[in-house]
């Protein structure tokens, strides 16, 4: 078990969890517990979870104040990871309060839904699987977007919603003329958003019901092999996933490492694959993409 210390959570923070259960459960998730949550220094966190690296980056993000930490199984592109742990830096908050002026409290609550997120997105079982395969993959436009509308949805008080939006990246100069020639007016607090870094693409989901989301969540876990565009495009669009691929150029979708990994090769490429939805009509909707990779025995736990 941990040594980290446990977080004490709020009750207003219990209710807007249970908030998230039923939402969940409405939609076909089960949520019958939810993940460890811990409150620590990140010193403390790395003595736990050695892999953890330091980050600096520009604008501040809520993974800059916490983590959603989970495990991987096995190796390669096959590898299937294992339910995470969510912690706060106790210390990387505390500074984050004092510098920006914002109440310690707002900032525990958005983070922890936040990261309540990633752990909502990969783990709760829905149609017998959970996000099993390649969530590890670079997909974090997608990733991070689900996290932080699953945030977003969370968010009570004026104090949550200016935390939320002090964490959202805004354009530089240049992203705002090239926002203003698209016309793609996205604004927080009279600044443009800039919806290209992964934290700030969630603002592309804002309209959208969480009935289609929760549901794209489903179809993103069972379509692990797509890169993090097609991900986003699909989570973002209003099309089908099978209307926005074409599947004489599905190499193009998918993710490269996956076409890399000896799984693949040794078993004579994707061509194999793509035969495969050639031959066989069934197989003609990218939905069974899946189901063809665990015939090709890719992917034995795979329960369909
Ligand atoms: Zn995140």
């Amino acid at each position: 078990m941990s040594g980290l210390t446990a977080y004490r959570f709020s009750a207003q923070e219990i209710d807007k969890m249970l908030w998230l259960k039923d939402l969940f459960e409405d939609n076909g998730f089960i949520v019958d517990r939810f993940p460890a949550v811990y409150y620590d220094t990140f010193e403390n966190a790395r003595k736990e979870f050695n892999h953890l690296e330091e980050t600096h980056e520009d604008t501040m993000n809520p993974d800059l104040l916490g983590v959603y930490v989970y495990g991987i199984d096995g190796s390669g592109k096959t590898a299937t990871s294992t339910e995470g742990v969510v912690i706060l830096f106790s210390d990387k908050i505390e500074n984050y309060s004092r510098r920006s002026g914002n109440v310690k409290g707002d900032i525990q609550y958005v983070v922890l839904m936040h990261e309540l997120g990633h752990w909502f997105s990969h783990w709760p079982c829905a149609d017998n699987t959970r996000w099993i395969y390649g969530f590890d993959f670079y997909n974090n436009r997608t990733k991070e977007a689900l996290a932080n509308i699953i945030a977003y949805w969370c968010l009570e008080t004026a104090g949550h919603k200016k935390v939320m939006s002090d964490l959202t990246p805004k354009c530089t100069n240049d992203g705002e003329f090239l926002h203003m020639i698209n016309k793609n007016l996205l604004t927080v607090n009279g600044q443009y958003v800039d919806i290209n870094n992964p934290y700030g693409a969630y603002y592309l989901l804002l309209q959208k019901d969480q009935k289609e989301i929760l549901d794209k969540i489903k179809v993103l876990r069972a379509a692990f092999y797509l890169d993090d565009q097609h991900m986003f495009d699909f989570l973002s669009g209003d099309d089908e996933l099978s209307e926005i691929l074409d599947v004489d150029k599905i190499e193009d979708y998918i993710d490269g490492a996956i076409l890399a990994s000896p799984e693949i090769c040794a078993r004579g490429g994707l061509n194999s694959i793509i035969d495969l939805f050639r031959e066989n009509e069934k197989y003609r909707d990218v939905f069974k993409g899946v189901s063809t990779l665990s015939q090709f025995g890719l992917f034995n736990e795979f329960d369909s």
